[in-house]
């Protein structure tokens, strides 16, 4: 249906709002009930497998339903703007669990477009830091190209203020979007993540190639490389041959509970040191 077809009146519509605001009612809930959680997957150095840090991922333990994944909430969260609330949540959890890591380990969180568009995500970054006692340069903050896409100019103002605050930016899933390679140039990033899309076809040459092609780039301005989404012990050797010099994937590890992120910060340290 075309825009001008569109009737306040339909019963359907309706009931799709009234589905809507119990299920955002539901979200809201789980926030107060502290039924949200954190799973963490390591990242690895490219030259020697080493753990250099662990992702935060939301996860949604429901009494009934069992443990659902973001995307079955997040894009609710993100239309009803309660990923604000959600975000700041994860933000503070994630700096409060890193803490208790040794200090070479970072720990990245993936921030919203939507909360780029609310003006207390500085306060919020600063906040979840100063209370949790985390050294700035240990957090990175995840954003995709959907948020460089809205008012570019105010987004780069607001990542330039939080680089200022001590803490790193990474391009998430970059590949995925539209006019990718002229962000690079635009915005100093930390750390560009190539989405596991590229590196599940990495082993096609002209796929290769693009991965080549965002590495030069990338690291020549200076930024760490992640691969996403590694499953093989071939796209791994593929993807250190590109000049990748971060991994991350289920070859590694699945996103795990914070507990086993520690007892695997603990069997990975001592292999290493052996
Ligand atoms: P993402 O930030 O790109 O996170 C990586 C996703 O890839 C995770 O899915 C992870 O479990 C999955 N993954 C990791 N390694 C592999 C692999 O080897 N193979 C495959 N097939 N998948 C792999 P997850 O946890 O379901 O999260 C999905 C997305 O939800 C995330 O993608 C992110 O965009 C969003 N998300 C998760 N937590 C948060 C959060 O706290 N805030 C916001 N705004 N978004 C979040
Ligand atoms: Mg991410
Ligand atoms: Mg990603
Ligand atoms: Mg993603």
């Amino acid at each position: 249906a075309t825009h001008s077809e569109c009737c306040f009146y339909d019963p359907s519509m309706r009931t799709m709002v009234a589905v809507q605001g119990e299920r955002e009612q539901t979200l809201l809930e789980a926030l107060w009930r502290d039924e949200f959680t954190l799973h963490y997957q390591p990242i690895v150095c490219a030259a020697d497998e080493a753990v250099s840090g662990f992702e935060a991922l939301l996860r949604w333990q429901n009494p009934t339903r069992g443990l659902i994944p973001p995307s079955e909430f997040i894009p609710l969260a993100e239309e009803t703007g309660l990923i604000v609330a959600l975000g700041e949540w994860a933000l503070r959890a994630a700096c409060r669990e890193a803490v208790s890591w040794p200090d070479d380990l970072r720990v990245a969180v993936n921030v919203s477009a939507v909360q780029f568009q609310q003006p207390g995500l500085e306060q919020a970054v600063l906040g979840a830091l100063l209370t949790s006692g985390l050294a700035p340069h240990r957090l990175e903050l995840e954003i995709t190209e959907s948020v460089l896409m809205r008012d570019s100019e105010a987004v780069i103002a607001c990542l330039h203020r939080l680089k200022a605050l001590g803490v790193r930016i990474a391009l998430d899933d970059f590949g995925t979007g539209f006019s990718s390679l002229s962000y690079l140039r635009r915005f100093p990033f930390d750390k560009i993540k190539i989405d596991r899309t590229f590196i599940r076809d990495i082993t096609d040459p002209d796929t290769a190639s693009i991965v080549r092609a965002i590495v030069g780039i990338g690291s020549r301005r200076g930024a760490i490389i992640t691969a996403e989404g590694v499953e093989t012990q071939d796209q791994s050797e593929k993807v250190q041959q590109e000049g990748c010099t971060e991994m991350q994937g289920f070859l590694y590890s699945k996103p795990v509970t914070a507990s086993d992120a520690l007892s695997f910060i603990r069997t990975h340290r001592s292999r290493h040191a052996a």
